[in-house]
């Protein structure tokens, strides 16, 4: 019977892509990934030549009939992404569910994946975290967003691209206090792979004092809210979330 097999890349250094991702990739009859050029290249430089198929956001639910049939066929297919593990803030969600749902075997071919690696070298507590991917783009939401996790004792970790990394550490420090300690991680495994850390404020300084500050990719990583001293609420901030959903309303 089939199998789909969900491969994780590099998220920039190519010689971290596995042998096992390697021998997975070689051995599949369909690579789905979620852009087709980007992957093509990866298979390239590993001399594959196979049959791709885009699957992203917009078209995954139209995709995943066509990746039934091919394993119903008894076809082997890999899951690819552009970067690190497939369904990590990336496409996926929907194939796993129906290929699993179908009985179909669903495999991981594990490897990169920022969020992990940053948490890996950050020092901040790993026992428990929260991954909260991409916050919403715009500022209200993204405010709502953080004053829901301002009292989450767990490590927060984060995802934001180069044009918004400045306002998201503006919105951060303003809601989660300019003491917070953060560590951020950019370019991970590239040629200028470097980290931020300290205060919120202090990291924001940083970041605008560096030229190469808002170029890259990041992964923000917080420390978690200390405990709620013994009396006060230890509810989230109702009317600050409130108000900032109210602005969201069009
Ligand atoms: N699936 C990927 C993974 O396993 O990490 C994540 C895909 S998501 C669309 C892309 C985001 O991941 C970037 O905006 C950035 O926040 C983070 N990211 C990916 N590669 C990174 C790297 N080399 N260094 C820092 N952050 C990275």
């Amino acid at each position: 019977d089939g199998v789909l097999y969900v491969v994780a890349t590099p998220i920039g250094n190519l010689d971290d892509l596995s042998d096992r991702a390697r021998q997975t990739l070689a051995k599949v009859d369909l690579v789905a990934a979620e852009d087709t050029r980007h992957s093509g290249r990866l298979l390239q430089h590993l001399g594959l030549s196979k049959q791709m198929l885009a699957l992203h956001d917009h078209n995954e639910r139209a995709r995943v009939a066509g990746i039934l049939d091919a394993l119903a066929a008894g076809r082997q297919v890999a899951l690819v992404s552009d970067a690190g593990t497939p369904l990590i803030s990336d496409p996926g969600y929907l194939l796993v569910r129906e290929v699993r749902a179908a009985g179909y075997r669903v495999s991981p071919v594990p490897g990169p994946c920022a969020l992990v690696a940053a948490l890996s070298v950050a020092g901040l507590p790993t026992d428990r975290f929260l991954f909260a991917g991409f916050l919403p783009a715009k500022r209200s939401g993204r405010q709502a967003a953080l004053t829901e996790l301002a009292r989450e004792p767990a490590t927060l970790v984060f995802y934001e691209s180069p044009h918004r990394i400045i306002e998201f550490m503006k919105d951060l420090a303003e809601v989660l206090g300019a003491d917070r300690e953060c560590v951020l991680g950019r370019e991970l495994t590239k040629t200028f792979e470097t980290f931020y850390s300290g205060r919120a404020d202090e990291v924001l300084e940083q970041l605008e004092s560096d030229p190469h500050g808002a170029r890259g990719e990041f992964v923000v990583m917080v420390r978690g809210a200390a405990p709620t001293p013994a009396g006060e609420a230890s509810v989230l901030d109702t009317d600050k979330l409130l108000e900032l959903l109210i602005k969201e309303l069009p």
